[in-house]
């Protein structure tokens, strides 16, 4: 995230004992993102795996989260 929100919404939430949950990618350079939960549809075995989304803009202050690689 180019951003600072994650940092400070976390430490807003800490006086909640909370912290967000958060998605890190090892594409280009290491960066977090507020994980975007996702669930598999059909599971059991064989089944594909549920994959990981990023968002595009961070969910707090709007602004794009990272320049397309
Ligand atoms: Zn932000």
């Amino acid at each position: 995230m180019k951003c600072e929100c994650i940092k400070a919404v976390n430490e807003k939430l800490a006086a909640r004992n909370t912290r967000l949950a958060l998605t890190i990618t090892l594409t280009q350079q290491l960066d977090d993102f507020p994980t975007i939960a996702t669930e598999q549809i059909d599971k059991g075995r064989g089944k594909l795996k549920a994959v990981s989304m990023i968002p595009t803009f961070c969910p707090f202050c709007g602004v794009k989260c990272r320049e397309e690689g």
